[in-house]
């Protein structure tokens, strides 16, 4: 196991002509911070379209490591996936999110859905299932408070697997969602028969969606057909005003994005959330 791990090590830092020694200093550094749970979750608001209200949030990993300095989600997450550590630094990030779920009750406020992304890897581990009851039960809550995220290339990789394990989750009271979508090949076919509350719309989509007829005319037909399939529809990385009025006459639910909000710490998506309901 130990010189497969290695082997995986070599090909990703191949790949991605990473300097060896600091895959081998992250890959320490990973499993230190799996053991002290020293991942951070930051959380970024998803707002209503229409009343600019905060709807829910999208749970995001952070990660200050004290030699490494700030390691962006966009490099440990790949070589996490790579080498399994994902399941358990999942387990760790999901941990935190059912316990800060239970501080907004805490506070007084109301318990807004929060997404969390789920690695194909992890998604489609034997143990899955069992895994998230297990920590649901500890954590003494209800799955009915998060959504889960995967994207359309996990759920596309695998469709028949999917939808057994769609409706399993679904029983358990999670809300499901299609992250990234409109980036893999997506069939129809599947799609209708998965048990989905949302799609995401890519950030490829939206950056370009004013200036560029095709692009907005794919946003126009994933909003419509979402609709008529009862699913809600999110766009990410919404960066612009002119974006945000666009989305409105197309009829996009919601919002996610730096135009609204980057992703904050508990304590700043608590008063970004008090504030766009106040208002
Ligand atoms: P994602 O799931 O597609 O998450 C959205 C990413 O877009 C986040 O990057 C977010 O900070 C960024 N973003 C949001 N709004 C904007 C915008 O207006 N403009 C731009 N340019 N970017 C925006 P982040 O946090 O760096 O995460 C990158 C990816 O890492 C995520 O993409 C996701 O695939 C993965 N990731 C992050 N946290 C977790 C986690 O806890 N578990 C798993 N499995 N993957 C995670
Ligand atoms: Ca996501
Ligand atoms: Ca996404
Ligand atoms: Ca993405």
């Amino acid at each position: 196991a130990k010189r497969q791990t290695t082997e995986k090590i070599m090909l990703y830092f191949d790949e991605l002509n990473i300097d060896s020694s600091r895959v081998l200093l992250l890959d320490a550094e990973i499993r230190k911070a799996i053991e002290q749970k020293a991942f951070d979750v930051y959380y970024q608001p998803k707002v209503d379209t229409k009343t600019e209200e905060t709807l829910g949030f999208e749970a995001l990993a952070r990660w200050n490591n004290e030699v490494l300095g700030f390691v962006s989600p966009g490099e440990f997450i790949p070589y996490a996936e790579e080498t399994g550590l994902i399941v358990p630094i999942s387990e760790v990030i999901l941990e935190k999110v059912f316990e800060d779920s239970k501080r907004l009750a805490e506070l007084g406020l109301p318990r807004l859905p929060i997404a969390v992304n789920i690695s194909s890897l992890h998604f489609q581990h034997p143990n899955f299932l069992e895994s998230i009851k297990g920590m649901l039960g500890r954590a003494q809550t209800d799955a009915s408070f998060f959504e889960i995220e995967v994207t359309e290339r996990t759920v596309m990789n695998n469709a028949n697997e999917t939808v057994e394990k769609f409706n399993e989750l679904r029983e358990l009271g999670f809300t499901l969602s299609i992250d990234d979508f409109g980036t893999g090949y997506s069939s129809l076919s599947y799609l209708v028969r998965f048990p989905l509350d949302t799609l995401k719309i890519d950030r490829s989509f939206i950056q370009q969606i004013c200036h560029q007829q095709e692009k907005q005319a794919v946003v126009d037909a994933i909003i419509h057909m979402s609709h008529r399939l009862n699913m809600r529809v999110v766009a990410e990385g919404v960066e612009q005003q002119d974006q945000v009025q666009l989305l409105r006459t197309l009829d996009c639910d919601e919002i996610q994005g730096f135009y609204y909000s980057k992703p904050l710490p508990f304590d700043e998506a608590v008063r970004f959330m008090q504030t766009s309901l106040q208002n």
